[in-house]
């Protein structure tokens, strides 16, 4: 889904916030730059300096004349503008851009645009108009208007996040984890020492009981432990018994 992402700057003229943007980019995993008449040289050593090592998505980006040639390719394409219009058009957040996102990709042909103004003056109605919606990131009303790369870092994580999300999970397996799952028995035998020792530590009254092996069940079901930590656990509980009876020799 990432990789269908395109980040399409209109216009920029300052070289750094460029380089801004590659790192904001590079960060979440985006790749995809376009940048149409820009009214700076997109390579310099301030610019290089920003990217702070992702200076390879300045060296790759495109550059075009207009903004229809960076999204010839494009199925959808979705303007991020700091005001609001005199012509209402569909406006979304950016959480609820990268909500649609994962189904849009679906689409094997699926290219997004998410399309940035000029420092100075943002989109001009004609490029808006262009979009199939505007995206707006909420801000103080009396000063909405981000820093170019703080914009697009701010969406680039909204469509990370909503990316993760859809992604599998990256906890390790059980195979990769080398272990299995502490089985019922397992669980049924680690809970008959557990009491044995607190017993003999004199922590437990089997005739008070309180709960307390109930409320330690529910505790250790909680975790779902695997083999491997259980077998810790009954380590432990063996170590203490060991030290209580040689305590307890005279
Ligand atoms: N002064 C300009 C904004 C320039 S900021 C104006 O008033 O329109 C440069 C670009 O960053 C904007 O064109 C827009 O694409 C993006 N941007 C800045 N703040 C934003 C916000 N609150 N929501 C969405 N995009 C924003």
């Amino acid at each position: 889904m990432l990789e269908r992402l395109r980040i399409v700057l209109i216009g920029t003229s300052h070289p750094g916030n460029i380089g801004a943007v590659t790192r904001a980019m590079h960060n979440m995993g985006l790749s995809d730059l376009a940048l149409v008449a820009p009214r700076c040289e997109p390579i310099t050593q301030e610019s290089i300096s920003r990217a702070s090592g992702a200076d390879h998505l300045l060296h790759q980006a495109a550059v075009h004349p207009t903004l229809e040639d960076a999204v010839a390719d494009c199925t959808l394409a979705v303007g991020a503008s700091a005001r609001s219009r005199t012509l209402p058009w569909p406006m979304v957040s950016p959480r609820e851009l990268a909500a649609h996102l994962p189904e849009e990709c679906q689409h094997d042909n699926a290219r997004v645009a998410l399309v940035f103004g000029r420092e100075d003056s943002g989109l001009t109605n004609a490029e808006l108009q262009r979009c199939h919606a505007h995206v707006h990131i909420p801000t103080n009303a009396d000063f909405s208007s981000l820093n170019l790369a703080a914009a697009v870092q701010v969406i680039a994580y909204e469509c990370r996040l909503a990316w993760l999300e859809t992604a599998p999970t990256t906890t390790p397996t059980a195979e990769e984890n080398g272990s299995d799952l502490a089985s019922h028995a397992d669980l049924e035998r680690y809970f008959a020492h557990l009491e044995r020792t607190l017993v003999a530590v004199e922590f437990h009254d089997p005739d008070k009981p309180r709960q307390l092996m109930a409320r330690l069940r529910r505790l250790y079901l909680r975790a779902r432990p695997e083999q491997m930590e259980l077998n810790i656990l009954r380590g432990i509980l063996s170590a203490t018994e060991k030290k209580i009876t040689r305590s307890e020799t005279p």
